[in-house]
């Protein structure tokens, strides 16, 4: 290779930021292993360990491993799941803050990521910008998606690093500045998606599992929209059909926390590439020219 032909090659670049184990598998592992595929570098940022995920998978009651050291368990499920997918990834190093259950909900646990100070909660990821250098950052909205005190922390550490890697007076001695160019939010669960499968499984004489999700969305709804509007709109649908099988296995590769009889795989791969062969973002920031709808990330980079 001349070194003009490596300079013309070097690749774009996409930095995903996930909560925990697990999530990066069931938000946008398609698009991630299609843009790896084709020759874009994907990292995917995994802020907490999943210390305080419990056991999901009805198959893994009484894993030894788990049981001891859920968390060390979490590591090598990611391992399998980034090889799946073809990516490359970096702990953040932060503890998980679990999800807190009861009424009144009890405190988080001392020292949890979703109780850092932001300045704090960031500094990682802002390293990890000014190392790997994306032109791109996937994340989850306000509402982290759901309702996770660590999805939550999630987005905002992002929204953080996206405006901070660039400035070279903020977080001295985090490395050399530089500045991502796009940042959306992951919309893996669109109502739309889930209308579209739910219709595809009845047309088809199947039983399907969204019918009760879908009944909350339509009621929760009093404009008369259907679906409901969601407040970040659709602005970005990849076509990554080809690669639902390789989610599919990166999702089972998190056997602790994912059922291998469960939700995620109610729709086969096919019919899913035939109703919604896409995964949707929302173009939330953009520092490039960008016109939506669009059907690449790198729309304006490339
Ligand atoms: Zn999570």
């Amino acid at each position: 290779m001349t070194t003009n032909e490596g300079h013309s090659a070097e690749p774009l670049r996409l930095l995903a930021v996930h909560a925990h184990p697990d999530d990066e598998a069931s938000k946008g592992a398609a698009m991630m292993a299609s843009y790896a595929a084709s020759g874009v570098r994907v990292m995917v940022a995994t802020c907490t360990g999943g210390e305080r995920g419990g056991i999901q998978n009805p198959r893994m009651e009484g894993d030894a491993h788990s049981g001891r050291d859920m968390g060390g368990a979490r590591r090598l499920e990611m391992a399998r799941a980034a090889a799946i997918l073809g990516i490359e990834h970096q702990w953040l190093g932060f503890t998980d803050s679990g999800l807190p259950e009861g009424d009144p909900l009890p405190p988080l646990p001392a020292n949890c990521f979703a109780l850092k100070p932001l300045e704090i909660a960031a500094a990682p990821l802002v390293r990890l910008v000014r190392r790997f250098r994306p032109h791109v950052i996937v994340s989850y909205d306000e509402n982290g998606g759901y309702p996770h005190p660590d999805h939550i922390m999630a987005h905002k550490v992002a929204v953080e690093a996206f405006h901070a890697a660039g400035d070279p007076a903020l977080y001295e001695g985090a490395g050399e500045p530089w500045e991502p160019q796009k940042l959306y939010y992951d919309l893996a669960f669109n109502p739309q998606r889930f209308r579209a499968l739910h219709f595809a499984l009845q047309d088809a004489g199947l039983a399907s599992p969204y019918a009760e999700r879908l009944a909350a969305w339509l009621e929760a709804d009093t404009e008369g929209h259907t679906p409901p509007v969601s407040k970040h709109p659709t602005t970005t649908q990849v076509d990554c059909g080809e690669f639902f099988e390789k989610r599919d296995d990166a999702l089972r590769a998190h056997a602790t926390q994912v059922d291998p009889d469960g939700f995620f795989f109610a729709v086969s791969p096919d019919m899913q590439r035939k109703v919604w062969p896409w995964e949707d973002y929302s173009l939330v920031e953009s520092r490039v020219p960008a016109t939506t709808p669009e059907n690449d990330l790198f729309t304006g980079l490339r």
